[in-house]
């Protein structure tokens, strides 16, 4: 094929879940948070929608990054704000591995590294997480991505085991805490305390604003700085600049959707085993488990035709799973009567 990079001609794409057109599916699928912003946050993205939308927003989210670097206890130049976390994943990649180079990262993990190498062109080192989705000794590599807690497994990290994994690297490490709201422990201090790691946060799942793309890195200021250097210069867009800023304004609120989220993801844990399926303990917003009796490709399927959306990724390790968002209390009531009518 004429115009194309040959590497870009074989890659094979990051396939996001489903975003069904039709109504009245309960989707538990992208890991979405099912509760709505702060009633703050509506009204604030709702007023500033006017004719300032002419304008550009501000190019460095210069307040959002401020207000970010006073609750994590940082200064403002080890704090960068993307377009969703994925963003700055693949600024990541851009601004430190060669073409050629190599990116490291467990599987299964976040199917979007392996995009992000090919992208780069870079060679993927994938390094298998143990049965129980434990960490495991990495090799080496230009960058390393941890998700942490572990995705789809769930899994939660101790602190004090990242930490080993960051000594045990001389190049970049990014911990991809996109669910650490919902678990035990995060490693943020790792990020001020080492010269080669980064905490990758967003505003997507654990503060409901996956709509207006916004996430962000801390770390050390030469790591973000060259970050900064090669980003676009309005990558996050005004609206998700004053959602997001609101959102830290009104933290408490999502303290409390965490904890019902988490109340929740034990209830239905609960349930789903006492209806024979295996669930693994959950650190995240998600449940990954093997389901009984069908396989689990069958099972989405079948949950499909009874309007409930769930996740499965055809992957090896993974593929005898089904990953089940947590939903409101509402939404899994009927995907347990879903579950009992699939089995009936
Ligand atoms: N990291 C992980 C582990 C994720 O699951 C996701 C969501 N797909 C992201 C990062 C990216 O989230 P966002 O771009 O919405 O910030």
């Amino acid at each position: 094929m004429k115009h194309v990079r040959r590497h870009v001609q074989r890659l094979a794409p990051y396939v996001p879940g489903e975003q069904p057109r039709e109504r009245g599916l309960i989707k538990l699928n992208t890991n979405e948070n099912p509760f709505p912003p702060s009633p703050k946050v509506l009204k604030a993205v709702r007023e500033a929608a006017d004719g300032r939308l002419r304008l550009y927003p501000n190019p460095t989210a210069q307040e959002l990054r401020k207000q970010l670097a006073r609750l994590h206890g940082c200064g403002v130049e080890n704090v960068i704000v993307g377009n969703g976390s994925d963003e700055l994943l693949a600024l990541a990649t851009r601004a430190f591995v060669e073409p050629g180079g190599r990116i490291q990262y467990f599987t299964p993990s976040y199917s979007l590294y392996p995009v992000l190498a090919d992208i780069q062109d870079a060679a993927r080192f994938e390094v298998p997480l143990n049965e129980d989705f434990s960490l495991t000794k990495l090799g080496r590599a230009s960058l390393t991505f941890v998700t942490t807690p572990n995705a789809p497994s769930g899994r939660g990290y101790a602190t004090s085991e990242l930490e080993k994994l960051c000594r045990s690297q001389k190049e970049v490490v990014v911990l991809d805490e996109a669910y650490v709201d919902f678990a035990e422990e995060h490693a943020l201090e790792l990020a001020l305390r080492f010269s080669n790691v980064i905490v990758s946060r967003t505003f997507s799942k654990a503060y409901s604003l996956c709509f207006q793309r916004v996430g962000y890195f801390v770390g050390p200021a030469k790591l973000i700085g060259a970050l900064d250097r090669i980003r676009d210069s309005y990558n996050v867009n005004g609206l998700g600049q004053v959602a997001a800023l609101t959102t830290l304004r009104d933290l408490p609120y999502y303290r409390k959707n965490f904890r019902l989220i988490k109340k929740i993801r034990g209830m239905v844990t609960a349930k789903l085993g006492v209806l024979g399926f295996e669930v693994l303990p959950s650190a995240a917003n998600f449940l990954l488990v093997k389901p009984p009796r069908f396989a689990a490709r069958t099972w989405q399927k079948k949950l499909r035709e009874r309007k409930v959306l769930v996740r499965w990724f055809a992957e090896e390790r993974v593929r005898g799973y089904l990953r089940v968002t947590i939903g409101s209390e509402r939404e899994m009531g009927a995907f347990l009567r879903a579950v009992r009518g699939v089995l009936r």
